[in-house]
């Protein structure tokens, strides 16, 4: 039996959010974990997989998605690592904020019931969230 959740939301792994020319931002104890993870020391791992846009360094992408997105399988290679804003995707106060973004989200990520109103999801977020290593994309 699906959980309150799972009836409003459950990622089906299709890797969409992972696209684009742009990721998430990482924090200094992000780029700490994911380099620890990749057996790499921090300098290494700043060279290889980020690129710094102002003061934001973000991993870098490759032919349209994120450079830790594995295409053939739609697997994120640092899921266990993977920074806080891709394991809250899309379940986050300011990307939900009201009706109209629920409803471009909706659009693009299928994880989303068909039936899942906006007030269900609202119930789902996160009053005041914090970066951790909780939580499941
Ligand atoms: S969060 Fe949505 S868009 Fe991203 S992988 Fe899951 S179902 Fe696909
Ligand atoms: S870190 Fe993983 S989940 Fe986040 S955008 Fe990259 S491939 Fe997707």
């Amino acid at each position: 039996m699906k959980t309150d959740k799972a009836k409003v939301f459950e990622c089906k792994r299709c890797g969409f959010c992972c696209q684009g020319e742009s990721t998430v931002s990482l924090s200094p104890e992000e780029q700490e974990q994911i380099a620890s993870y990749l057996g790499l020391k921090l300098e290494e791992f700043l060279e290889k997989y980020t690129v710094k846009r102002g003061r934001r360094v973000e991993m870098k992408t490759v032919a349209g998605h994120c450079i830790f997105y594995q295409e053939k399988e739609s697997l994120c290679l640092i899921h266990p690592v993977k920074p806080f804003h891709c394991k809250q995707w899309p379940l986050h106060p300011s990307i939900l904020k009201d009706r109209e973004s629920f409803e471009i989200i909706r659009r693009t990520c299928p994880g989303f019931s068909p039936e899942a109103s906006w007030e269900d999801v609202k119930k789902l977020l996160p009053s005041s969230p914090k970066p951790s290593n909780s939580g499941q994309k």
